[in-house]
């Protein structure tokens, strides 16, 4: 199948670093993006599997050199996908998986328009500031901004593809697999069809013909006949 872009997309705090990193556990048709930001670090966070934590000088360069599939400003910080990254995931066989705010996910949406748009929702407005709040990873006034920039994200929603509820972990997960596994159905994504139809058109005309040639045409029962017998 042709691998694609998985898009995540959520108001900070909705869960879309979760949600995306428990799906691709234990999944080979998965990969991570790991996009470069400018942004510090936080204490559990590891470079290289997170993000690519790199400076805004080298952000600029590599942006300059056109490095970045997409890119954005969040919270005053430069967040980035790079092409490196997607193409090393699509090598091998596996679609792509990123966690990307609304700016980036339209530049994908208008670049690569086979790739798959899924909005993660808190279930209230009161679950996110708690868990925006309980991931204590950011100082109350930064949360404020993230909380208000989630009432403009939330008007995007109409341009995903897929809008899924995040109140119980399990089942959002479960419904992004299952989003994923019904796409990978269509018609569109499977790159082997078109071959495997043309095979299938040929064989089908082939069988016919040998039918044709095996069997006579026998006359038919008169509607009748057929209507008497079970009386
Ligand atoms: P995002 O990546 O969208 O900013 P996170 O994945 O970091 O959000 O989730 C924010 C916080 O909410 C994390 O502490 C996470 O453990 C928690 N969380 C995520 N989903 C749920 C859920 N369904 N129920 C309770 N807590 C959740
Ligand atoms: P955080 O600082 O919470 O990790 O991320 C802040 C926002 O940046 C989130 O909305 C997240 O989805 C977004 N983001 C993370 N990586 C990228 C990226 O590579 N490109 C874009 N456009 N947004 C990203």
């Amino acid at each position: 199948m042709k691998p694609f872009l998985l898009v995540l997309s959520a108001p900070s705090g909705g869960g879309k670093t979760t949600i995306a990193k428990m799906l691709l556990q234990g999944r080979e048709d998965l990969g991570y993006s790991v996009s470069a930001t400018t942004r510090p670090k936080r204490p559990d966070e590891r470079n290289g599997v997170d993000y690519h934590f790199i400076s805004h000088n080298e952000f600029l360069q590599r942006r300059e050199k056109g490095e970045f599939l997409e890119w954005a400003t969040y919270g005053g910080e430069l967040y980035g996908t790079l092409k490196s990254e997607i193409e090393q995931i699509f090598s091998q066989g596996r679609h792509a998986v990123l966690d990307v705010e609304i700016d980036g996910a339209r530049q994908i949406r208008r670049n690569f328009p086979n790739s798959l748009l899924l909005f993660v929702l808190p279930p209230s407005a009161e679950a996110l500031v708690q868990r925006l709040m309980g991931r204590q990873t950011e100082d109350p006034a930064l949360v404020r901004d993230r909380i208000l920039r989630a009432a403009d994200e939330l008007g995007a929603v109409d341009e995903y593809d897929y809008a899924i509820l995040n109140e119980d972990l399990v089942v959002a997960v479960a419904q992004v697999a299952a989003i994923l596994e019904a796409e990978s159905w269509r018609v569109a994504r499977q790159d082997t069809m078109p071959e495997f139809i043309g095979q299938l058109k040929h064989d089908v005309v082939k069988a016919a013909e040998k039918i044709g040639r095996q069997s006579p045409v026998h006359s038919r029962q008169s509607p009748d006949k057929h209507r008497n017998a079970g009386s």
